[in-house]
């Protein structure tokens, strides 16, 4: 099933060509209407005509997201403010948001990017679709609901909160499709388990998440306590929102939307291209945007992007569910950790409801990771010999996949540290 066949399975050879149209069309406007390009441009002694092929493209600068917020308000726009439909914002304080506009085009292309992801998570006009992002100046409600509606389904905008009600209105409304975070998506879970209502009770059949990262493990509690197919989508703000990437049914990547999108992946250190297969920081070059064209954006987001062709039919290149963050990148005994690649391990091993910190010493010139983990939960309860098996399969895990001695140990509950009744993830008394 597909919502665009003639551009989700366009010809390898005749996609790139549409790319680098696309992409000198982009460049062009960027360069002409936004003078926080131009400037750059020049800087880097690149013009728009220089970027012939493909393969040129990392000649041209990055864009970070500071400086996108450094553009507060409308710095990035490439079109009058007259021409902008829609303007959405990313959290954080007002003078330190990205604000984003969207012409009508824009708006009907996000539409179909969406509906894209959602027919390739099953999701059909007979679908009822609740869609449990909140409406707001952040892009996950609106963009999931506009394409829904695209497809034809009838969607409930029930937004975010009040846990009773969204099962009550699953139950009643029968929902056949959720779309929300992952963690939610567990929680609605978890509620429902608990409140002892049966699969049954439910209609619900597809389940399409995004906007965080999350495990296998979390896919397959998912999958299990609710009976349904689980998808991963992957969008950000500044680039568009959800519709960047999606899974299809297969569940074995994210399937890029490459029409709109020129994905790369780069070394964050070094900032060169790595080679497609290994993983790196993910940079997007938008290609049909015409209010907010963003050129070589960092996303901090770490994936890897596979070539080889899906079973669907698709020949977008897929990436990998994000495995974390550069910016919780840790460097522990020269060897690259991600804080997120670490929490993902645990969550994996002692359940989804898994409390833990992460505490990075020196001893001398070595480092020293601690994991202290709260006994808590279901894997917890029990007794000690269990606990300390756990522990040990923790510390086996970690050395295998991330190549590091990491001292796992086991804690009273609620004892962590809490800040606004969070656990801190990640202390690390090296820094100064
Ligand atoms: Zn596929």
């Amino acid at each position: 099933m597909y919502w665009e066949p003639d551009k989700e399975c366009m010809d390898r050879e005749e996609l790139e060509q549409l790319q680098i149209e696309r992409l000198q069309s982009t460049l062009n406007r960027a360069y002409a209407h936004v003078p926080f390009y131009r400037k750059k441009f020049d800087a880097a002694g690149v013009l728009p005509e220089d970027i012939e092929s493909l393969s040129s493209l990392a000649r041209l600068p990055l864009t970070t997201k500071d400086e996108v917020r450094g553009n507060y308000p409308y710095g990035m726009f490439a079109v009058p403010l007259r021409e902008v439909v829609r303007i959405h914002a990313t959290s954080g304080t007002a003078d330190a948001a990205a604000v984003i506009g969207y012409t009508r085009n824009d708006i009907r292309t996000w539409s179909n990017l969406a509906a894209r992801l959602l027919v390739a998570g099953g999701v059909t006009k007979d679908d009822v679709v609740q869609i449990c992002f909140a409406y707001g100046l952040s892009t996950g409600g609106f963009g999931l609901h506009y394409g829904a509606e695209r497809i034809g389904a009838s969607v409930i905008p029930a937004s975010i909160g009040n846990t009773a009600r969204q099962i009550k209105i699953m139950k009643d409304f029968k929902t056949t499709a959720l779309v929300s975070t992952p963690s939610y998506a567990l929680l609605l879970a978890h509620t429902i388990r608990d409140m002892g209502i049966p699969k049954s009770a439910l209609s619900l059949k597809y389940g399409l998440f995004g906007a965080e990262p999350w495990s296998e493990e979390i896919r397959r509690q998912i999958q299990d306590i609710l009976g349904i197919v689980a998808t991963d989508n992957y969008g950000l703000s500044v680039v568009l929102g959800p519709g960047v990437s999606g899974e299809c049914i297969e569940r074995e990547g994210l399937h890029l939307n490459e029409d709109h999108f020129l994905a790369e992946v780069i070394d964050p250190e070094t900032l060169k291209p790595v080679p497609a297969g290994q993983k790196g920081e993910l940079v997007i070059t938008t290609l049909t945007r015409e209010a907010f064209p963003i050129i070589r954006f960092r996303t901090r987001d770490l994936t890897i992007i596979h070539t080889e062709p899906c079973p669907c039919g698709r020949t977008g290149r897929r990436m990998s569910k994000v495995a974390g963050r550069t910016d919780d990148m840790l460097v522990i005994k020269g060897a690259h950790v991600f804080a997120s690649q670490i929490g993902t391990l645990l969550l994996d091993i002692g359940g989804a409801d898994l409390r833990y910190q992460i505490v990075i010493d020196r001893k001398g010139a070595m480092d020293e990771v601690t994991v202290l983990v709260e006994a808590a939960g279901a894997a917890f309860a029990g007794q000690d010999r269990r606990q300390a098996g756990l522990a040990e399969s923790m510390r086996k895990q970690l050395a295998h996949d991330l190549g590091i001695t990491v001292d796992v140990r086991v804690v009273e509950k609620e004892t962590l540290p809490r800040v606004d009744g969070k656990i801190m993830p990640v202390v690390d008394h090296r820094k100064p």
